[in-house]
């Protein structure tokens, strides 16, 4: 893959027409905005083009009913954030999460963090007022920073930068962690160290037991464990800063495709997916598979003409619709988009993020979701995609392996007053360690049906 914009790419970049791009920060010094994106534009990929088309490949199958995509992370990665604790009890996480759903529903588990890149966040409102003081919203620490203070707040281009910087720190671990022996099956015990003992982390410990028995087994009949070995996790974040994502993309070399080597799995999130828009125009023109989200407003006209524009070929695995509909709405909203966008014989995958059409503000003040309406959208998107014989892909979920206080409910019984005790998420409310267990636990319930 070439590391400096080739000819081609310059091309793209000078054809790529001048569309109306949402959500984007008014940066206040253009020359500052100009090194960074030509500083940007020097560096190597994070990721590679043949990484990308096997993931692709990965979620054609889950599209097929062959596997089920695990995609999980922060809403809001921070530069703070990312240290080796909470990258590994990320990880952590999501293979124990991965080892509940192979081990109880046998499917393969195609994994994708939320990671290494989710540095920017959609904002309702451009500005944010704490007691008469009114200053720019936070945009995820690619843009400004959290802390509420004017120059916090003051969107620098040279965060474009440190989000790179961050990102390839952070996917050197994940790359360690899942092809350096961390991620052996073999270890399966070993990924629930570290958490408190819990009714989620008791049930785990059971299942460790049940796979080291069924591992022993193998080993005694001569399998060979290579494959147990390594794994395959991909980096997924939504791409919404054009600044970082036009820079950062690249000409594979093999092919003479585009690639955004930013991630493997790059996501439109819901408020800047609009037919016409810069985004949608980005994403058609590079080969990641990628994501949409889809709310339960969207028009099914709309994404019929989102398939034609981003996956004119039908390629299986390069287009996934991400459904966030909320609890109350996923049964009624979801079935006619899925019958409508299945007869039009369209190939996209199916997956649900039972988060973001569940959150509220509680009473104390706090944005939360209840664990109980994540579960309900889960059974909800089963529940019409087996009732239309079409298949429910994979989840999308919002998750740290620290023992949070963000969303209430769950076994532990978190309540609106437990939410100050570590309330410690820049954006959405994250499910906890035990959450997140538990809840790949019903879903395993759910795919072996
Ligand atoms: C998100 O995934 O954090 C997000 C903002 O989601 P959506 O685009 O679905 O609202
Ligand atoms: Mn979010």
């Amino acid at each position: 893959m070439s590391t400096t914009i080739g000819p081609d790419l310059s091309t793209f970049l000078e054809a790529t027409p001048d569309l109306p791009a949402a959500q984007q920060p008014v940066w206040p010094d253009p020359a500052a905005l100009e090194s960074a994106v030509a500083e940007l534009s020097t560096y190597p990929p994070l990721v590679f083009a043949g990484e990308c088309d096997v993931l692709r490949d990965r979620m054609a199958s889950a599209g097929a009913g062959e596997a089920f995509v695990l995609q999980g992370g922060d809403c809001a990665e921070t530069f703070a954030g990312a240290t080796a604790d909470n990258i590994k009890n990320r990880i952590k996480t999501i293979l124990q999460m991965a080892a509940v759903l192979t081990y109880g529903a046998s499917v393969p588990v195609v994994k994708v963090g939320r990671m290494a890149g989710q540095f920017a966040k959609p904002r309702s409102s451009n500005s944010e007022t704490r007691e008469d003081v009114t200053l720019p919203a936070y945009r995820g620490d690619m843009v400004n920073d959290f802390e509420f203070t004017p120059e916090a707040r003051h969107p620098n281009p040279q965060r474009l930068v440190r989000a790179y910087h961050a990102s390839s720190a952070t996917l050197n671990l994940v790359r360690a962690f899942t092809t350096g022996g961390f991620a052996d099956l073999r270890h399966v015990h070993d990924w629930n160290r570290g958490f408190v003992a819990n009714a989620a982390n008791q049930r785990y410990e059971k299942l460790a037991r049940d796979i080291d028995k069924a591992m022993k087994f193998m080993a005694a009949c001569g399998a060979d464990f290579e494959a147990m070995r390594t794994t395959e996790f991909f980096a997924a974040h939504e791409a919404l800063i054009l600044d970082y994502e036009r820079p950062l993309t690249r000409v594979d070399s093999r092919t003479g495709n585009l690639y955004d080597t930013s991630g493997h799995f790059i996501w439109i999130g819901e408020r800047t997916r609009d037919l016409g828009g810069a985004h949608l125009d980005f994403v058609s023109r590079i080969h990641n598979p990628i994501g949409v989200k889809v709310s339960a407003k969207a028009q099914v006209d709309d994404l019929l003409r989102m398939i034609d524009l981003v996956d004119p070929e039908r390629t299986p695995g390069r287009l996934t619709f991400i459904t966030r509909m909320g609890a109350g709405q996923v049964r009624e909203a979801l079935a006619p988009i899925v019958e409508k966008v299945t007869a039009s014989g369209a190939a996209v995958t199916w997956i649900c993020d039972p988060m973001h059409g569940n959150t509220f503000e509680s009473a104390s003040g706090y944005k939360t979701r209840d664990f109980e309406d994540v579960v309900e959208e889960v059974r909800g998107f089963f529940e019409v995609h087996q009732g239309l014989g079409t298949v429910p892909g994979g989840i999308h979920v919002e998750l740290t392996g620290n023992d949070v206080t963000e969303c209430i409910g769950g076994s532990e019984k978190i309540l609106d007053a437990d939410l100050n005790k570590r309330y410690e998420t820049v954006c959405d409310p994250r499910l906890n360690h035990q959450q997140s267990l538990e809840l790949a636990f019903l879903v395993a319930e759910m795919l072996s049906r």
